[in-house]
């Protein structure tokens, strides 16, 4: 006889899986604690909502965490403190993200 491992439901499971990496094992940078930080930023980081896959992967580099992701969800970013580094669009793995000059 042998053991194997059903899960209930592989959604379920991974949701509470990604909750607990969220909540206890990413690293979690704060958010303007050097005020609002939005104002620094030369180029702005616009999501072309069409293009997007909801995959989370800017979420998860952003090193300011400014943007907010849920499992099957579009992300959205917080303008006021987002430096526009530009990570979230290098990593973006289909290129939706466009860095656009302030102002522009
Ligand atoms: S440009 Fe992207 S990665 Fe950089 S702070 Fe803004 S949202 Fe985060
Ligand atoms: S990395 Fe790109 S495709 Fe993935 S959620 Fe962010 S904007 Fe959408």
């Amino acid at each position: 006889m042998s053991l194997k491992y059903v899960p209930k439901d592989l959604d379920e499971e991974a949701s509470e899986d990604l909750k607990l990496f969220r909540d206890k094992l990413l690293a979690k940078p704060g958010k303007g604690s050097a005020g609002k930080t939005g104002t620094w930023r030369l180029y702005k980081p616009v999501i072309k909502i069409d293009g997007c896959t909801k995959c989370g992967i800017c979420w998860l580099y952003c090193p300011d965490d400014v943007i907010s992701w849920r499992p099957r969800e579009y992300p959205d970013i917080d303008y006021t403190y987002c430096k526009g580094c530009g990570i979230c669009a290098s990593v973006c793995p289909v290129n939706t993200i466009e860095m656009i000059l302030e102002g522009e």
